[in-house]
């Protein structure tokens, strides 16, 4: 991919994604194939005033390796320059990236309940920390294509070309075009308008069907609002947490959700798919579930902690969308998401209440936002998908009609 266009989209993740403001630090997560690509993200942050940049590299070979050798114990434990980090990142609050050219397959072959227990431990320890955090921040997540995950999309191409078209598949659905920046302005207005449109509305419920059996209600909670694009930090600072994001989203009142949920497309978790599977929920909480191949994995994350069998989001995405349109399966939940309908099970966003600002995690909590250490996307819009909103007058609105917006 020419210079020039990664250099756009470099600078979009830097000014548009975490807007980084001068004299902030900032933080990368990357994977050690993208030196090129992240020397840039990084040169735009400087430019755009940084003070300081630093990378963590990743490299799934070498988390294999350490899963494989290592205790639960010495993995489940932060060590204290870990700790002594968390703690400067409360100091100083830094923007994240997180850089995902990720092999959808890297992880393949790893101990799967053993990185579950491990995860499981680490998990309390740094909560004090995140949660503390929490929408204090910039963050953002954006895509560089590793030659593994373009091949897995393109396997008769080679390396190189696979590259060349995950880029430009990469590129088109983020808005990386003549002017990237402008083009994501309109972008968020348009998000915008949407959701201000949800929001009037009052919504109780959604009701969504579908010819493949999907037949589920799922309850609101009456302070949350839908938001989409992008976000303000707790700092006041305007970013955009995804890119691509097409999703207006919002966080469904824990413990109400009712009926069969089928999903449209398979789940890419751990180097694996979960393929042609149904969740059925009852009081908000999945009671049965059946997947056609990996069913394990899936019991995995419904049973990882006691949030996670509830609901922490439910997202509207025309079925039309551009990465849609791509026709590809991307293996990657950033991508995967913003092509249709979803729900999450697990951990809820606090940012979805009205006036969260002067609430605490704990009062979001209590209305309603499921808490869990997971946040596991899946996705059941369809062609036909039909969804109504029951508001809190009783009226019954049409939302979604075949699979796309009911509302111009
Ligand atoms: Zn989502």
């Amino acid at each position: 991919m020419k210079k020039t266009v990664l250099r756009k989209y470099a600078n979009l993740i830097a000014k548009c994604g975490v807007n980084v403001q001068k004299g902030q630090e900032v933080f990368i997560v990357a994977g050690l194939d993208q030196p090129e690509f992240v020397k840039m993200v990084a040169e735009e942050c400087y430019k755009l005033g940084a003070k300081r940049v630093v990378i963590d590299w990743s490299y799934a070979p070498m988390q294999k390796v350490h899963m494989r050798y290592a205790s639960v114990k010495t993995l489940g434990t932060y060590t204290d320059y870990q700790i002594a980090r968390f703690e400067h990142y409360l100091k100083t609050i830094p923007c994240r990236i997180f850089i995902d050219s990720d092999d959808p397959d890297g992880l393949r072959g790893i101990n799967q309940n053993k990185m579950l227990r491990v995860q499981q431990k680490l998990y309390p320890q740094s909560k004090p920390y995140t949660d503390a955090l929490e929408n204090k921040y910039q963050w953002c997540i954006a895509a560089v294509p590793g030659e593994a995950w373009a091949k897995k999309l393109f396997p008769k191409l080679s390396k190189h070309q696979a590259t060349e078209k995950l880029w430009e598949a990469i590129l088109s659905t983020s808005r990386v075009d003549d002017d990237p920046v402008a083009a994501w302005e309109k972008h968020n207005a348009d998000l915008k308008a949407r959701c201000d449109r949800l929001n009037s509305l009052g919504i109780k419920e959604l009701h969504y069907t579908s010819s493949n059996g999907t037949d589920f209600t799922v309850g609101m909670i009456p302070e949350a609002e839908f938001k989409g694009g992008g976000d303000t930090s707790l700092q006041g600072i305007f970013f955009n947490p995804n890119i691509p994001s097409e999703e207006c989203f919002i966080s469904p009142m824990r413990g109400k959700a009712e009926g069969r949920v089928v999903a449209t497309m398979p789940l890419s978790r751990e180097g694996q798919l979960i393929e042609n599977f149904w969740i059925r929920f009852e009081g908000g909480k999945a009671v049965e579930w059946h997947a056609e191949k990996n069913e394990q994995l899936l019991t995995n994350i419904i049973t990882a902690d006691e949030g996670a069998a509830f609901l922490g989001e439910c997202a509207l995405v025309p079925y039309d969308s551009p990465i849609r349109q791509s026709g590809l399966l991307f293996y990657n939940t950033l991508f995967d998401e913003n092509a249709a309908c979803h729900l999450a099970l697990g951990m809820g966003f606090a940012d979805t209440i009205r006036g969260f600002e002067e609430k605490s995690l704990e009062e979001c909590r209590a209305m309603g936002v499921n808490d869990s250490m997971v946040h596991v996307d899946f996705m059941i819009g369809s062609a036909d998908l039909s969804i109504d909103a029951i508001t809190n007058s009783g009226e019954t609105v049409p939302i979604f009609r075949n699979g796309t917006w009911a509302f111009s």
